[in-house]
């Protein structure tokens, strides 16, 4: 039995150094890709419901890679967040979200919000409010168009804290979206303290809809919720005609899914957004 334990020990610890060599790996490449230029926004659009029309855009990370095509956000923001490298990864997203909208605005295209998600750790590893200041400066994007997606998690901890760097940033102009709504343990009387203007219901709630009774009791109740808190309120993950109808039965203001669109790269965005404009 020892001698089994023992090989299991020195087993364990050979996969440890595995997935940490694989993951110190996944982390200088990604410091390469951001030097070198090679990651991509793509442009989620965002659509309100009454009238159909695309009113704002996600922006969300790619890193396209020549042996493995698109490496997932889900796999490289984990690494960034541990390494430190959200830091420098999160200004880059900031700064490009904004050049990419007011270079839409200057074409001419009709105005909408770009959201931008930041992640909890940038909180604290950098100055939020510098940083979503000199994006904004440098780039001439007006202020009111940016949202910020924080996800429930992060409002969870370091209550004050986080509570004044909100305060601070909507003195900017912008606006503040609480991602991944339901997910998170933020309690109702923490999020009405926050300057929060939209709710985001998180996709996991609306995938089952219309076959979950329970998960139509979360997101009626999310919607119901948000509009008594004076907060608009986005269902994600919307992907069937049966989703959306239930959604705009129970009054959601607006959603984001394949059945309108997955994520666009930027000129595909801007060519939607421009059929839009014109038809
Ligand atoms: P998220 O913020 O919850 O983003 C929504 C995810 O749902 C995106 O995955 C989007 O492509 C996907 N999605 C959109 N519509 C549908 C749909 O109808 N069905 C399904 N099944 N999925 C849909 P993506 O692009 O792979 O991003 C994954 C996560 O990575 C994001 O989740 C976000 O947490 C993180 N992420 C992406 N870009 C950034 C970034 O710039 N900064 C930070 N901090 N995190 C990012
Ligand atoms: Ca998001
Ligand atoms: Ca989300
Ligand atoms: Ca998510």
């Amino acid at each position: 039995a020892k001698a089994r334990g023992r090989g299991a020990l020195c087993f364990f610890a050979e996969e440890m150094t595995l997935a940490a060599r694989e993951r110190l790996e996944l982390e200088s490449r990604l410091r390469q890709a951001l030097l070198q230029g090679q990651l991509l926004l793509y442009y989620q659009p965002q659509v309100d419901i009454a009238s159909g029309r695309i009113i704002g855009a996600e922006a969300l990370l790619r890193w396209p890679d020549p042996q493995e095509g698109m490496i997932s956000p889900a796999r490289f923001i984990p690494v960034a967040e541990s390494s430190g490298l959200i830091g420098p990864l999160g200004e880059w997203v900031l700064r490009t979200a904004c050049q990419q909208g007011q270079r839409w605005h200057e074409a001419g295209l009709p105005a909408v919000t770009i959201a931008v998600n930041v992640s909890p750790r940038q909180f604290q590893l950098t100055d939020l409010v510098a940083c979503v200041h000199s994006a904004l400066a440098d780039s001439g994007f007006a202020a009111d168009c940016l949202e910020l997606e924080i996800t429930e998690s992060a409002l969870a901890d370091r209550f004050e804290e986080t509570l004044q760097v909100l305060l601070r940033l909507r003195d900017l102009g912008l606006h503040l979206a609480v991602d991944d709504f339901g997910t998170g343990y933020s309690s109702l009387a923490h999020l009405k303290r926050f300057p929060i203007d939209v709710l985001k219901i998180d996709q996991g709630f609306v995938r089952d809809i219309p076959h979950s009774a329970d998960d139509m009791a979360i997101s009626a109740a999310i919607i119901a919720m948000g509009h008594s808190m004076g907060l608009r309120v986005l269902a994600e993950g919307v992907e069937t005609p049966a989703q959306l109808a239930f959604l705009r039965e129970r009054g959601c203001d607006s959603y984001q899914g394949y059945l309108r669109s997955r994520p666009l790269p930027a000129a595909d965005f801007a060519a939607l957004l421009g059929a839009q404009s014109t038809g």
